[in-house]
């Protein structure tokens, strides 16, 4: 097994290890050779008069022993820049979060900074020889704070009861093997005898609930993704970038693919790596369901992955441009029809967002075209939008829908997808060249190659601790299991589930691995919120039921605060902002001959299939 956590402080070098500690012990000494030296000069009675005492003392010193003065000033300083630096780079491999050790290694620096400045001044100012005592005792146990969990992080370490390394491999970094991963490394931290490695085929996490927005240009493409390498860089998690295609579970062995130029293949093998594992945590997702229809693979655009934020964007953007050129009126009614087949959350909010983008923004800016031309339409099979969903959502986004003049086609079943029209089982085709697909999620296919039991739908049964059928080390988490809720029906591929099942597992396997009983997942719901355009939301929160504005705010702030990395927050908080005072951009980034490929012409991958 690979040597892991090479950042990590037990594998230091001892070379390292000793100078470390010898520089914290000294600088130490010094610190407290330099306050005893100082008191010794006027007897203190009792240690409380110490702090208080110390001004005097060192104001003494001044006048009478300046040589000594100089020199206790000197080493004093000496002793804060050798804990300082050596805090410094102690600090940076330690398990605490990024920013965390950023907040407190600037405390501590501020600490010192203050605390020499009263010592140069002791002499002559009188606050700061009333103050030198109490700074000095703060800055001087943040120092030892902040150097001495390093330097026992460098000696010691937990180890299990058997002593034998694990690895733990998780497929998948979507919500669930995300934060099964983080959860598992916060629970455990450094642990020498434990490896956790997420393999996922694209390099980011990506935030789906803002694809719709991403999709309309109301922030960039690139603030609902964040990079597995920022996420990992302070954890103890391996990042892999490649497409699982096969888990042997008996044999406990991940097979990936790994894409290589085409002169690297001289050797077919090499693209092909193996991963044992222990314990695996499966959590591959979903990939769209397009339940065979006719001509949706190869028509219709999905709002699922980040480049399909792209293609929408820029198919809106080019059908404008097109209306605005050509003079066949049926051509150019079909370049403003846009139609979302699905009347679930997805397909509401890339609806509304569509709605939004040609009102506020396009259509000012395409003067050719009447404000009448362009229409929005969903397309549902069942008699209500977000079927399932609390009854006064439903009521307050049907409503909105109306309002915002988006059309409504209820009652009816997509038959077929062409390039220009969505054929429907009842009624006339609605004409559409913009085809937005949102009727659905299947489990990934991945699941087929895992030798685990599948159930007809292609989910993965879960127990209670939310293992696979059979297996006591494989944990099946997020879109990908079927986990039964506690009124007895399979929970909802939803972000919430997924989230909770990832956090409710790494404290499972903390468990596990320390030799101590497992606890049942039982899921948590904390409601329903959807956006429906024009800064109006419907929000069911804990029993708590806004609208409107604040609905708004309240769906905005929530995506916030579960958006994974601080500098993502800050970018979609800055694009949010200028959004409402600048115009979005509505340059194309496709290369304008491919735009209005569909899928087929384009050969793009749809599905999660194994390459
Ligand atoms: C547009 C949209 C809006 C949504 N809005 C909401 C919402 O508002 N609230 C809510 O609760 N839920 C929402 N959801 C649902 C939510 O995003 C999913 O339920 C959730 O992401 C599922 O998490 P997961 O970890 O199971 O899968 P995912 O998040 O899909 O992650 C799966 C990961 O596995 C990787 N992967 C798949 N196959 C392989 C392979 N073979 N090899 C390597 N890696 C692989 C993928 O690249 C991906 O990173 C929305 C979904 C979409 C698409």
């Amino acid at each position: 097994m690979r040597k892991t956590e090479s950042y990590s402080l037990k594998n230091a070098s001892l070379g390292f290890k000793l100078l470390a500690t010898a520089a914290i012990l000294f600088s130490i000494a010094l610190l407290g050779w330099t306050w005893y030296v100082s008191l010794s000069v006027i007897k203190f009675n009792r240690p409380s008069d110490m702090c208080r005492l110390l001004g005097d003392s060192l104001w003494a010193l001044s006048q009478y022993k300046k040589g000594l003065f100089g020199v206790l000033v000197f080493f004093q300083a000496a002793a804060y820049g050798g804990l300082y630096l050596t805090s410094r780079v102690l600090f940076a491999r330690t398990s605490l979060r990024r920013r965390m050790k950023k907040l407190l290694q600037a405390a501590a620096t501020l600490l010192v900074a203050i605390d020499l400045l009263v010592w140069f001044t002791a002499p002559f100012i009188r606050t700061s020889q009333a103050l030198v005592g109490y700074i000095g005792l703060a800055s001087a146990l943040a120092m030892i704070g902040l150097t001495l969990p390093p330097l026992i992080q460098l000696w010691f370490y937990q180890r299990w009861p058997n002593s034998k390394p694990r690895r733990v491999v998780v497929v998948g970094g979507g919500f669930a093997g995300v934060y099964a991963a983080l959860g598992l490394d916060k629970k455990l931290g450094y642990h020498r005898d434990l490896e956790i490695v997420l393999v996922d085929r694209k390099n980011f996490f990506l935030f789906p609930p803002l694809l719709p927005s991403a999709s309309v240009g109301t922030i960039e493409t690139r603030q609902v993704t964040q990079s597995y390498r920022r996420i990992f860089e302070t954890t103890n998690i391996q990042y892999k970038k490649a497409n699982v295609t096969h888990v042997d579970a008996k044999a406990r062995k991940v097979t990936m693919h790994v894409h290589l130029e085409a002169e690297d293949m001289a050797d077919q093998s090499a693209s092909e790596v193996t991963l044992l594992f222990d314990y695996l945590v499966l959590a591959p997702g979903a990939t769209n369901q397009t339940f065979n229809t006719k001509g949706a693979e190869e028509n219709a655009l999905f709002v699922k992955e980040l480049d399909d934020a792209i293609k929408i964007r820029d198919r809106i953007i080019d059908c404008f441009e097109r209306a605005a050129v050509v003079q066949d009126d049926a051509i150019r009614r079909e370049l403003l029809h846009f139609a979302v087949v699905g009347g679930g959350p997805t397909g509401i909010e890339i609806a509304t967002e569509i709605q939004d983008l040609i009102h506020e923004v396009l259509l000012k800016r395409y003067p050719e075209i009447h404000k009448d031309h362009p229409e929005v339409y969903i397309i549902q099979s069942g008699p209500q939008v977000l079927p399932g969903w609390p009854e006064k959502v439903v009521e307050t986004t049907t409503r909105q829908l109306k309002r915002l003049g988006i059309k409504l086609v209820l009652n009816n079943r997509v038959t077929e997808v062409r390039r220009d029209a969505v054929v429907l089982k009842e009624g006339a085709p609605v004409s559409a060249r913009t085809i937005l697909w949102c009727a659905g999620v299947k489990p990934s296919p991945l699941l087929a190659s895992c030798s685990v039991v599948l159930d007809k739908s292609g989910r993965v049964p879960v127990d209670e601790y939310l293992r696979a059928q059979g297996f006591d080390n494989i944990f099946v988490l997020g879109d990908s299991a079927l986990c039964i809720g506690a009124d007895g029906k399979p929970l909802p591929p939803l972000g919430q589930v997924a989230f909770q099942q990832g956090d409710h597992m790494a404290a499972n396997l903390a468990r596990l691995l320390q030799g101590e009983p497992l606890k049942p997942f039982k899921y948590f719901n904390f409601g329903a919120l959807i956006s429906v355009g024009e800064r109006y939301a419907a929000v069911d929160l804990l029993g708590v039921k806004l609208t409107g504005f604040i609905g708004w705010f309240v769906w905005r702030t929530l995506y916030l605060v579960k958006i994974i990395g601080l500098s993502t927050k800050i970018r979609i908080v800055i694009d949010w902002t200028l959004d409402l005072f600048i115009e979005r951009s509505i340059a194309q980034l496709e290369n304008p001959d491919t735009v209005h490929k569909t899928s087929a012409d384009s050969g793009r991958e749809l599905t999660a299939t194994p390459q």
